[in-house]
């Protein structure tokens, strides 16, 4: 498979399309869940530890 022009016409299939709660595009079409915060998995905002992203500075 090549990276250039003739590739760009197969881009037609979306499993991502944007999230309902956060707003990222990281809703999966077909498996109803948000990757970025887990809305259709669990009812909390997904969220770790290891992602510092946003957390409040307690350290
Ligand atoms: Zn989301």
């Amino acid at each position: 498979m090549s990276k250039g022009t003739p590739s760009m016409g197969k881009r037609q299939k979306q499993t991502h399309i944007r999230c309902r709660r956060c707003g990222r595009h990281s809703y999966h079409k077909s498996k109803a869940v948000c990757a970025s915060c887990g809305f259709g998995k669990t009812a909390r905002m997904r969220g770790y530890r290891w992602a510092k992203k946003n957390r409040r500075m307690t350290d």
